[in-house]
């Protein structure tokens, strides 16, 4: 079988190509068709001779992964299945935002986290995608915007958890930022992660602008432990440290999630306060995207706005995501490919 060309690197590319003997140009060029025109059909490449293009479709198979099926709702939110070429399927969404567009992304199939409250989560883990796989899901949402040429924000919050995918998520990293692709700052990347505390290390490190949401989810260790089996290997205590110390260029940002009756009362936004004390971070309240085959609900709207309330007063931004999405299933925690088509 040939390679599929999104799992090259721009330099891997370069290297590659110049050992099957092009110029040393090409592997730039080859880039800003597939990326930055989001072209994948080498006998359109019009800079790139005829026999270079044949060549190049010879070596490389270029087609993105294709699109199963889709579903909008009518704030401008789409939610995408993707065929992988093993016959899994994922899913990306799309979601139209006041001046800019963010593209929800999946780093896995499945997750093995096993989150009490999450869809992805019971459907068990799978296996990691391969950068070209996640390439792949941006390049599937950037061609609905047409020739669109403004903002965009790559989230990484759709199914898996990221940084246990940590070399793939590096890759994908590396290359949407060549300014002869994607040309998309890690600035405008947010990775959420359930808190995998040395591969956040290395992330900070090898990609210091990246923005990080924590999935916190709990006011205390013990009811996070149960919510999120994780937290049994990942020390609560251990990262909060970490965000304490770390200096980071973006305020973290901290994802707790509202389920009726288990973590969303008063008292436990004034644990939530004092557990956050010290941490420049702001908070996303995700009123609970109920799924039928889990037994959490969602608060109603005034048992969220309490909640709010008392992080507000006590100092702490909050914004309060009412996700979009809930009615295609594609708001979060909501990707799961087994109900894709119920
Ligand atoms: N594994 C990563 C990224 C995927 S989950 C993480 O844990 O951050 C992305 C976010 O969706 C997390 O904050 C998670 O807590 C939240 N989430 C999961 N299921 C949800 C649901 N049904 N309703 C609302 N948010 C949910």
């Amino acid at each position: 079988m040939k390679p599929w060309i999104f799992e090259r690197q721009l330099d891997e590319l370069k290297e590659e190509l110049r050992g099957a003997g092009f110029r040393a140009f090409t592997a730039r060029q080859v880039f800003q068709w597939l990326y930055h025109k989001n072209n994948q059909d080498p006998s359109t490449w019009s800079n790139i001779g005829k026999a270079d293009r044949e060549m190049i479709a010879e070596l490389y198979e270029c087609e993105c992964r294709p699109v199963l099926e889709s579903r909008g709702d009518d704030q401008g939110t789409r939610k995408f299945l993707i065929g992988l070429a093993d016959g899994l399927q994922i899913e990306a969404v799309l979601i139209r935002e006041k001046d800019h567009y963010t593209f929800c992304l999946s780093t896995q199939v499945g997750c093995a986290l096993d989150c009490a409250f999450c869809a992805t989560g019971s459907m068990g883990f799978r296996r990691n995608l391969s950068s070209g796989e996640i390439l792949s899901q941006v390049l599937t949402l950037k061609k609905e915007l047409g020739d669109y040429s403004g903002k965009l924000n790559l989230v990484l919050m759709g199914m898996g958890e990221p940084l246990l995918n940590y070399e793939n998520l590096a890759r994908v990293l590396r290359t949407i930022s060549e300014p002869d692709g994607l040309n998309i700052s890690p600035r405008h990347v947010t990775v959420s992660t359930a808190g995998i505390l040395e591969n956040l290390k290395k992330l900070e490190k090898d990609f210091p602008q990246v923005r990080i949401a924590f999935s916190l989810n709990a006011p205390d260790a013990i009811l996070r432990a149960e919510l999120m089996p994780l937290a049994n290997r990942e020390n609560l205590g251990d990262l909060l440290a970490h965000f304490r110390e770390h200096k980071r260029r973006r305020r973290l940002t901290c994802e707790y999630v509202l389920l009726a009756g288990v973590n969303d009362s008063p008292a436990q936004a004034r644990q939530l306060v004092r557990l956050l004390h010290g941490i420049p971070a702001k908070v996303n309240l995700i009123p609970y995207n109920e799924n039928p085959a889990l037994p959490f609900r969602r608060p109603d709207e005034a048992t969220v706005e309490k909640f709010r309330a008392v992080l507000v007063r006590h100092g702490l931004t909050v914004i309060t995501r009412w996700s979009k999405g809930q009615d295609i299933r594609s708001a979060c925690g909501q990707l799961a490919v087994s109900t894709a088509n119920s």
